[in-house]
């Protein structure tokens, strides 16, 4: 059996570091936020070049106090892709403002900048791309449309540690970045996590206080708050596991060239790593008409893949009010019904890669 995804492997080659740190986290009594959080929000930042972290106890959290510190209010608009993991769309409707979705890049997958222009309203807000499968948007043109605009950028870099664009680490190139430490994830917890990223001292100090009840001080809630805040365990493992994101990315990227290789002369549409970008493949999808008798046939022999995403947002039952319908947004639509995820993850083995490789081109 070849596994979409194991997260045991990685944890036995750290679970010594791990167990020390966790160790010592709890005999420090600092179970939630604390020291180890504090530290790991300095890191983490400085690793992904912004200057302030918040810690939060999930990706979708950060999404949201990203949204409420960007000034985003009921009966805004935020512009957004559908193409992406249903968390990006939530957070704006926690937030209480309207998605606005638009299509994607069909080489990418991410937010089409030539899209966005035509659907700002003067209830726009913020733009908010998503770094689809650990390849950054193309930031520098939305970025552009924004300040033309007087909008704010905020980045869901959930899928995209470590990933570069133009030469500099995303989360901290628009005004705010938010990341997720799902376990999953190219940098995971051993249970939720994520962080809000910003250059922007007053952003950072309102998600702090966002956080852990919009407190300014103990028992003083000068906003109304929320109980986000990051467990100490999970700081201190994700400093433990934040010295390995680099060989971990590496070995990702390594699998990635490899699967291009082997599947270089199928008719399969394979990721496009953009010029401007270093991809960090939390995803390696594939793209081909005939994606379900693929996934069929590696089921068959054993090999795990995902679909990533079958269901574009916008066609999703709980988002219908949002009224962007069918045919709307083809690029994006079209891509569900044909993408599918090989397995991937550090530790995955080259003859696995080039098990999962033959069995793609057997199935074609
Ligand atoms: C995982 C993910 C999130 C949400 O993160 P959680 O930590 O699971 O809440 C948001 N956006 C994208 C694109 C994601 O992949």
């Amino acid at each position: 059996m070849i596994p979409f995804l194991d997260l045991k492997a990685q944890y036995e080659s750290i679970q010594h570091e791990v167990l020390s740190a966790v160790s010592a986290t709890l005999a420090s009594t600092q179970f939630v936020l604390g020291k180890e959080v504090a530290t790991f929000e300095e890191e983490f930042a400085a690793y992904s070049g912004g200057k302030f972290g918040v810690g939060v106890n999930s990706g979708t959290s950060a999404l949201h106090l990203a949204l409420l510190a960007a000034g985003v209010k009921p009966g805004d608009e935020v512009i957004t892709v559908s193409c992406t993991f249903v968390a990006t769309v939530a957070a704006i409707d926690y937030a209480g403002a309207r998605p606005v979705f638009v299509d994607v890049d069909p080489r990418t997958h991410n937010m089409d900048p030539r899209w966005v222009e035509a659907a700002i309203t003067e209830r726009t807000k913020v733009i908010m791309p998503v770094h689809l499968h650990g390849q950054p948007a193309d930031l520098d043109p939305i970025l552009d449309i924004a300040r033309r605009h007087r909008l704010l950028v905020i980045e869901d870099a959930a899928q995209a540690h470590a990933a570069e664009y133009k030469g500099r680490r995303v989360g901290s190139i628009g005004d705010l970045g938010c990341f997720s430490f799902y376990p999953g994830k190219n940098l995971g917890a051993y249970g939720e996590g994520g962080m809000v990223v910003t250059n922007n001292p007053d952003f950072a100090r309102t998600i702090r206080m966002l956080r852990d009840w919009g407190q300014e001080r103990k028992y003083h809630h000068t906003l109304k708050g929320f109980n986000y805040r990051m467990e100490g365990v999970q700081g201190a493992i994700l400093r433990v596991k934040l010295r390995y994101l680099d060989a971990w990315t590496a070995a990702r990227r390594q699998h990635a060239a490899l699967y291009n290789e082997l599947l270089a002369d199928t008719d399969v549409q394979k990721p496009v790593e953009m010029p401007y970008a270093k991809h960090v493949y939390h995803v390696y999808a594939i793209r081909t008409p005939k994606r379900d008798h693929v996934q069929a046939s590696l089921e068959g022999q054993g090999i795990q893949t995902g679909i990533h995403y079958p269901i574009p947002v916008h066609l999703q039952k709980a988002y219908a009010e949002f009224g962007c319908g069918a045919g709307e947004l083809p690029v994006t639509e079209q891509a569900a019904n044909e993408m599918l995820s090989l397995p991937m993850f550090a530790e995955l083995q080259a003859a696995q890669i080039e098990a999962v490789c033959s069995a793609v081109r057997g199935a074609l």
